[in-house]
């Protein structure tokens, strides 16, 4: 099997209403899909992390610097192309855009792997788990959304069966070195900290003591707040805190680490090997969140969580994207004996929902199974490619 042609669909969706997290302003969703192309006709499908820029930057990456690598090579040395892909372009640095290119071409290489020995993907990997947990990532900002509002939006997850629900907390523009100012839209559903912590109360009293709450800080705090914080929610039975200081921060991240019980969850917006061995290894991490499409692919996030469970610690990947990057992460999460819980967006996305001809349906017991296909198990909707296609 050879390769012959790689291609790329770029989708974009605007949102009726923008949502927010603690520093980014979302007016639509986009995702940039990878075809690749065999000799025996096979196409394998990724998805490259489009996030912090244009659909066109990324592309062009994938067709302009990637290709040449690819074309005529054997999917099954995925290990070597991955290798050359990454050393080719090493002047380019060894994280963030590089590595989002080389995820959606390595998920594609995947999938050709799995449909060429007719085996679905997770077990290719190992197949530890056929079923996951989902859990609801939702409790966004947006609009004049209140801590009503939040509440009603997050008891109706675990009405629906989610065991776990987790929130946004951190648009808070007044707090010390706050990125916001700097972002787009940045006067957008702000909230003070203490409207934070009545977010949160309300949340908790919504869901009930059963169902877990989960908090995302996406990269808001210095460790101070953050630590100020959780004392503030200490009686609130927080599952875990997510990016709770800058990404490159890992002497802060450690410090918030230590000073809490609740574990803290990152980064991800760390790309790269070396950047998840530094947060794991300086204990900046207690859950380690990478991404098949964002992280560096699958090949990438199969080693960063060996490193994890060598530390003893869990993988819960960020996945937060188009349906491809449910489904790819889903394969990755089912291989992990130190995983098995999956971020579910509950926002409105057809790119997600509308995607498949099969959509991956969340169970009322909150779990999701991994298809019996081969690969990625996954059939594009051609209506909804034709909807959301950008030219
Ligand atoms: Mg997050």
């Amino acid at each position: 099997m050879r390769i012959t042609d790689i291609s790329t669909l770029k989708l974009r969706y605007p949102m009726a209403t923008p949502m927010a997290d603690a520093i980014h302003y979302m007016p639509e969703r986009t995702a940039l899909l990878v075809q690749i192309n065999t000799d025996d006709g096979l196409t394998g499908l990724g998805e490259c992390a489009a996030y912090g820029g244009s659909l066109d930057s990324m592309e062009r990456i994938v067709l302009d610097d990637l290709h040449p690598t690819l074309i005529g090579e054997d999917p099954f040395r995925v290990e070597r192309l991955w290798s050359r892909m990454a050393r080719r372009s090493h002047q380019r640095g060894t994280s963030g855009m590089l590595m989002q290119a080389i995820s959606g071409v390595d998920i594609a290489l995947w999938d050709l792997i799995g449909q060429a020995t007719k085996t679905p993907l997770y077990r290719l990997l190992g197949g530890y788990h056929e079923t996951l947990d989902a859990y609801a990532s939702a409790g966004f900002y947006a609009g004049d959304k209140g801590p009503t509002l939040l509440a009603e939006e997050v008891g109706g997850y675990a009405a629906r069966g989610f065991r776990t629900v987790k929130m946004k907390v951190g648009r808070n523009p007044k707090t010390m070195l706050n990125p916001l100012p700097d972002m787009w839209a940045p006067h957008y559903a702000t909230a003070t900290l203490e409207e934070d912590v009545e977010r949160v109360r309300a949340a908790r009293s919504a869901i009930g003591p059963a169902v877990r709450l989960a908090i995302d800080a996406n990269n808001a705090w210095t460790p101070p707040v953050a630590i100020q914080f959780m004392r503030q929610v200490a009686g609130q039975n927080i599952y875990w805190l997510e990016e709770p200081v800058a990404t490159d921060d890992l002497e802060g991240s450690a410090e918030v680490a230590r000073a809490l019980d609740i574990p803290v969850a990152g980064y991800e917006t760390a790309t790269g090997l070396a950047n998840f061995r530094d947060l794991i290894a300086r204990r900046a991490v207690d859950i380690v969140q990478p991404d098949v499409i964002w992280t560096g692919g699958i090949t990438l996030c199969r080693k960063v969580a060996a490193m994890a469970q060598a530390h003893g610690l869990p993988v819960v990947p960020h996945v937060f994207s188009s349906a491809v990057a449910t489904i790819a992460n889903m394969h990755f999460i089912a291989s992990l004996p130190n995983g098995g819980l999956l971020e579910f967006d509950q926002n409105p996305n057809p790119l997600r929902s509308e995607l498949f001809t099969e959509p991956i349906d969340v169970q009322p017991d909150g779990t999701v199974s991994l298809p019996d296909r081969p690969g990625l198990g996954v059939t594009l909707n051609q209506a909804t490619i034709d909807r959301y296609r950008v030219a």
